[in-house]
């Protein structure tokens, strides 16, 4: 394909099974024009579109973009460290794995490292329609600082805060970008937690519940003081107990609470992420990778916040024994699904809408319909990314 597509203001995509929201269509068409999906085809009329370029994807499904609101890099990039052109590396390499849009996620650490993460997260918003067409970063994501020092998981302990006033939310580094998403991850168990809570939710921040070990009445008051989400579902919180239900049994059966979870066979146990989608059916769940800066690397030695971690055959971990993390992409975890026989809209819920949904953006992103932004993925049969465009251009292309 020639590479001067990248700049085009129309563009037919002819052929493609589309997954639109909640059915998939085969052989239809779709027209970009500036950024944006205008005109969805039958396969009889889209030959009277009139577009500068025509890219036939013969037969491959088209999803909407996949939306990660939980990451920590790729390809030895750690958000934590990165500059602006190495969050734009990152980018890159999320647009080559279906990803169109993302949060940069920071992990417990002094003020001085959230406030040079803050500042690289808003230079690359500012600069990023001007630069080459990668997933496009929509804010930033707190894990932490304000979660239970029980449940760290490979997170520094000696790095988490509580809550005693308004100033200690002061103290986190923000992109003041116009509509950057701002999401955090708290417990609510922690000293001031509910407060916590009320403070974040009442300034507009995404409240997630997460690193826990909250019991069933401060996950209540939690939920009413606007946490409605909870963080990597599962992992790092208080195991489920049928006399205890913790955080996992609250999660599980209560259907004001949306969920993320790590969908990479490691972190929960396919059997489990059956058992959650059969709980909370996927309206209610998100996916995320989670992942660490080693992505895309391979096995070897690393160096992560501080530690020395492994990655053997898909799988981290740290000197303490926690896994730290992830190596999969947005793409794995849709893999991952779909082998488990989730229909591909369903799917296609939980890797875009519902983030979107979650960020409170769906109204532009997440989904293949008229009006919203061109951020779209062809797959091949085998689960591949074939075409990336993210605002009609495009990120990445193999072999069209
Ligand atoms: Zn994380």
């Amino acid at each position: 394909m020639d590479k001067s597509k990248a700049s085009i203001s129309s563009c037919l995509l002819s052929d493609a099974r589309i997954v639109l929201p909640g059915s998939v269509t085969d052989r239809i068409s779709l027209l970009v024009e500036d950024g944006r999906i205008t005109r969805i085809f039958e396969p009889s009329t889209a030959q009277q579109a009139k577009a500068q370029v025509r890219i036939d994807l013969d037969g491959l499904t088209l999803f909407p973009g996949f939306i990660d609101v939980h990451i920590h890099g790729a390809g030895g990039v750690d958000t934590m460290e990165a500059s602006a052109d190495g969050l734009h590396q990152v980018a890159r390499f999320l647009a080559e794995n279906g990803v169109t849009s993302w949060l940069p996620t920071l992990v417990p650490a002094p003020e001085e490292d959230y406030r040079r993460a803050a500042r690289a997260i808003r230079q690359l918003m500012r600069e990023q329609e001007g630069r080459p067409a990668a997933a496009r970063v929509l804010g930033l994501h707190y894990e932490g600082p304000f979660i239970n020092s029980a449940q760290c998981g490979a997170l520094r302990p000696v790095h988490f805060r509580i809550f005693h006033e308004a100033a200690d939310i002061d103290a986190l580094a923000v992109v003041e970008e116009k509509g950057a998403a701002r999401m955090i991850t708290v417990a609510p168990e922690i000293e001031g937690g509910i407060e916590l809570v009320r403070e974040l939710h009442g300034r507009g921040w995404i409240v997630s519940i997460g690193h826990t070990r909250a019991g069933v009445d401060a996950l209540d008051r939690a939920c009413e003081a606007g946490a409605r989400h909870m963080t990597h579902f599962m992992n790092a919180m208080s195991p489920l107990h049928h006399r205890t239900p913790g955080p996992i049994g609250w999660g599980l059966i209560n259907d004001a609470i949306t969920c993320d979870v790590i969908a990479d066979g490691v972190h929960v146990d396919p059997l489990i992420l059956k058992l959650v989608l059969r709980s909370k059916t996927p309206a209610r769940i998100a996916l995320i990778s989670d992942a660490v800066a080693p992505t895309g690397l391979g096995d070897g030695e690393y160096r992560i916040w501080g530690e020395t971690v492994n990655v053997f055959q898909g799988r981290t971990q740290n000197s303490r024994g926690s896994i730290a993390g992830s190596v999969i992409t947005m793409r794995d975890a849709v893999r991952m699904m779909l082998s488990l026989d989730v229909p591909a809209e369903d799917v296609a819920r939980m890797a875009s809408i519902n983030p979107a949904r979650l960020l409170g953006i769906n109204q532009e992103y997440g989904s293949i319909e008229i009006g919203k932004r061109a951020d779209l993925v062809a797959l091949d049969g085998e689960g591949n990314v074939r075409l990336t465009l993210i605002g009609g251009r495009v990120a990445f292309e193999n072999q069209l």
